[in-house]
């Protein structure tokens, strides 16, 4: 596969310095990409610019859009082994995540917004002005920036690129520069598919590359995906140059399971909940409120279920847990680990890195702390490693503004029995999804988004439609 940039239907290597890409199960380099300069990202704006108003884009009607967007998603079918296992190479996640869930829900959402692009409709109103009409279109934004992040690459990507594509926009992409990978195979295959030439870029680097998009003057809006203090970032920069923007950004999802739980089911759903992709996961469910005549039996389940996971290479396909994506993040979380101990929370399992076969690469061991604290940092702030804080409550009435007292507000999952109970609290609970007797769903349908610090705006449905365009009013005289 191609490991330089895409800009304006040229692959290049830009100014020649470079950056690395780890396999993180074994911590050796896979490949050197182009660190994009300013220069770099202007050249790639300037080819969507171009291609927003040329005729084999800006002029293809909606029917042969939805076609081509239907021959992207059969030629990524056709190519998902593939993608799956570059996904668990450059990322981590075992191949049971990448080609069970993350390839295949790329693909259906590309389906999905092909069906949207000859149905997005404006309206007409009912004027109280006499002799005149009076009517709404959808028009595209222009080029887009999308900033992804390195936990699900591939995918949040398509929650991005599918919309705005579907309704005729053109795109900058800046991957994460830990996995670049699968964006830029990505791009290559939807060439091959006949998408035209500008009207998906993609410029590889770090924080300095994702600047320079979100500053250019000819970028219309910024899709960001990422941490809460770079989206604040982002999101003021947007402001002064009054672009639009979307920012899906951190969580510290609560779990409430009530006395009446089914506690073996809430166990099961709340393990893979807290631990799919090692807990790299924005609605990762990290602080569960357990009722306490229930706590000790869910937390021992749990620290059980939980140490008996199996760490590996994510491309063997007896692994449930992959490595984290980085050093760092390993690190951060052996950090929390000691936070939490120091915190005086009861760790019950993990804590540790694995040694072994498993020294070299950026594994950390799933780690569960009962007796948690409200109070406490690992109840608190993020930590996107494998790391679970289980906490008694004894007052249901407390039991909201307990879930509440959190910055974020990207998801809550709720475990009951009584689902009169489980539905009132969903209404009362502060986050963009609840999810009831279920671990994380997701459905190019559903409209996934964050309140509070958890971020501004929604992807997918037709909420995505409406975030990629921009509405025009045409008044006609009848005189
Ligand atoms: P990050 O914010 O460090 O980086 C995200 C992307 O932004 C990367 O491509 C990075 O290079 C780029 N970037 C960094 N600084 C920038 C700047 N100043 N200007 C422009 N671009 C910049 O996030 P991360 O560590 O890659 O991802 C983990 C975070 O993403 C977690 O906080 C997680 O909760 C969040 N996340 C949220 C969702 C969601 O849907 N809400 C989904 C996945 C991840």
């Amino acid at each position: 596969m191609r490991t330089d940039m895409l800009i304006g239907g040229e692959w290049t290597a830009g100014s020649g310095s470079t950056f690395p890409t780890f396999n993180p199960a074994t911590g050796e380099v896979i490949a050197e990409l182009p660190d994009a300069t300013e220069a770099d990202v202007d050249a790639a704006v300037r080819a969507a610019a171009v291609a927003f108003r040329s005729p084999e884009w800006g002029g293809l009607l909606p029917a042969a859009r939805a076609r081509l967007l239907l021959r992207v998603a059969d030629l990524l079918e056709e190519h998902a082994d593939e993608l799956a296992r570059l996904e668990t190479l450059d990322q981590g996640q075992p191949l049971a995540v990448s080609a069970g869930f993350s390839v295949p829900n790329a693909i259906e959402h590309f389906r999905y917004y092909a069906g949207w692009v000859t149905k997005i409709t404006g309206v007409s109103s009912p004027l109280s002005v006499p002799d005149a009409d009076h009517r709404t279109v959808r028009e595209p934004l222009g080029v887009c920036g999308l900033i992804t992040p390195w936990n699900f690459p591939l995918m949040i990507l398509v929650w991005k690129l599918a919309p705005a594509l579907a309704t005729g926009n053109t795109v900058v992409i800046k991957p994460a520069e830990q996995t670049p990978l699968s964006t830029l195979r990505l791009a290559e295959l939807m060439a091959e598919a006949g998408v035209p030439a500008g009207v998906v870029n993609v410029v590889t680097g770090g924080p300095e590359t994702g600047r320079a998009l979100v500053r250019h003057p000819s970028v219309k809006k910024i899709s960001f995906t990422g941490s809460t203090a770079v989206g604040r970032e982002i999101g003021a920069e947007c402001g002064r140059t009054l672009k639009k923007v979307s920012l899906e950004l951190g969580g510290k999802a609560p779990s409430i399971i009530t006395a009446d739980a089914d506690i073996d089911a809430a166990v099961q759903g709340n393990l893979l909940g807290g631990l799919l992709n090692s807990g790299q996961v924005c609605a990762a469910y990290t602080r569960f409120y357990v009722d306490g005549k229930r706590h000790d039996e869910f937390a021992e389940k749990l620290a059980g279920a939980a140490g008996s996971l199996r760490l590996g290479d994510g491309l063997h396909p007896d692994t449930h847990l992959g490595p984290l994506v980085s050093a760092e993040q390993v690190e951060q979380t052996a950090r929390y680990v000691a936070v939490g101990r120091e915190e005086g929370a009861e760790l019950l399992t993990g804590g540790g890195r694995p040694g072994g076969e498993l020294s070299a690469g950026f594994f950390h061991e799933p780690t569960v702390f009962a007796g948690v604290g409200q109070d406490m940092r690992i109840a608190r702030e993020e930590i996107f490693g494998p790391v679970l804080a289980v906490m008694p409550y004894e007052d249901p009435e407390e039991l909201v503004g307990l879930a509440n007292d959190s910055e974020y507000g990207l998801a809550a999952s709720i475990w009951s029995r009584d689902i009169a109970t489980a539905n009132r609290l969903a209404r009362r609970v502060k986050a963009g999804t609840v999810w009831i007797n279920m671990m994380q769903g997701l459905d190019a349908a559903a409209a996934w988004g964050g309140t509070k610090s958890s971020g501004i705006g929604r992807e997918m449905g037709w909420e995505a439609i409406t975030a990629y365009t921009e509405v025009k009013s045409i008044w006609t005289s009848h005189i």
